[in-house]
């Protein structure tokens, strides 16, 4: 046997979530780590493979050059960007093509970032084209028998400096009130996570690979309303932000791409989906609360 560390395959190492787990993997170190990009000269790219991972070019739109990227691999982490594509169909074809790709090369383990298949859970009552590509691509793998793991992230805490950014109210004097795209959630609590938390996660169920293949598991660090949210973030920033109401049926009238898919996914998070607080903190027993993450991310809110 040689004394190789097993390859890792990691999918969208430049971003968030793949980035989260590439260097969870690197600090780590048991596996090696093969970074894909579709152009290995980006920097985030030249960070991983200062940080010691092999940088592979590869495009999900591109089969041919998947398998390259994925030759002895023994594990996989898969996640696909529909904000990219903004296309369910291709979202669901880059992720059986990876899929169908990691069966035929025996790939032990597959971790993939799925969702909910919210369309056929609801009778195709909500459509949310971001989470349903995602749930059709978990049965897929459930399908041809790949020893896989599907993973559902909750809401990026990271939405809050962007998308969820509380915003001025009255010329900035009359406090802020949270998101220009708000959260349609009334008092029901909602799920989030620090997109930077993943990559641990990951890390243990790649390291206890018979205990999660074949899993489906709800990713959560906290569980908050929006007014909580909403105190936490004026506790934290030392200004008033007070939570937005905004229903769905207003939200999918907002002029923005992707309101509907939104307002449904909001929709849908109000049925309470399984987001497991208890098992994301055993994956990750560092994982961080909102107010905690809050207080580590304050340089992102400096302009407020
Ligand atoms: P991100 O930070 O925008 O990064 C996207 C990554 O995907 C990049 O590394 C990019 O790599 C890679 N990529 C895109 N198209 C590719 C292609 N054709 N071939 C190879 N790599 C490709 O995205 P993220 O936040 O990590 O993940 C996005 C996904 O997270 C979305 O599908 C979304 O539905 C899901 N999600 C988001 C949330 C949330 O709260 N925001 C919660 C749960 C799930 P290069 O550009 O370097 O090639």
């Amino acid at each position: 046997m040689s004394g190789r560390p097993p390859a890792v395959v990691v999918f969208g190492a430049t971003g968030a979530q793949g980035g989260s787990v590439a260097k969870a993997l690197l600090s780590d170190g048991s596996f090696h780590v093969r970074a894909v990009t579709r152009n290995p000269r980006k920097r985030a790219a030249r960070e991983l493979a200062r940080l010691g991972a092999e940088v592979v070019k590869a495009d999900l739109e591109r089969p041919e050059s998947l398998r390259v990227a994925l030759g002895g691999a023994s594990a996989i982490f898969l996640v696909t960007d529909y904000w990219e594509l903004g296309d369910k169909e291709r979202e669901v074809a880059q992720g059986k093509t990876v899929g169908d790709l990691a069966k035929k090369l025996g790939v032990r383990h597959v971790v993939f970032s799925g969702l909910e298949d919210v369309s056929r859970l609801t009778g195709g009552r909500l459509q949310v084209s971001h989470f349903d590509g995602k749930g059709e691509v978990e049965r897929h793998l459930r399908h041809i028998g790949l020893p896989a793991t599907c993973l559902r992230m909750a809401s990026y805490f990271e939405n809050f400096i962007e998308h969820f950014r509380p915003q001025p109210e009255g010329g900035g004097r009359g406090g802020y009130r949270l998101g220009e795209c708000e959260i349609p959630m009334a008092d029901i609590p909602m799920d989030g996570m620090s997109v930077e938390d993943l990559g641990p996660v990951v890390v243990t169920i790649l390291k206890n690979r018979s205990e999660y293949v074949g899993k489906d598991i709800g990713l959560s660090a906290e569980r908050l309303t929006v007014q909580q949210y909403a105190e936490v973030l004026s506790r934290q920033l030392n200004r008033s932000v007070r939570a937005a109401e905004i229903s769905p049926e207003e939200y999918e009238k907002l002029a923005f791409p992707g309101a509907q898919d939104l307002a449904n996914m909001f929709r849908f998070y109000r049925t309470r989906p399984e987001r497991d607080l208890n098992v994301t903190r055993r994956l990750n027993p560092a994982v961080l609360g909102f107010e905690e993450w809050l207080s580590r991310n304050l340089h992102h809110f400096a302009d407020l």
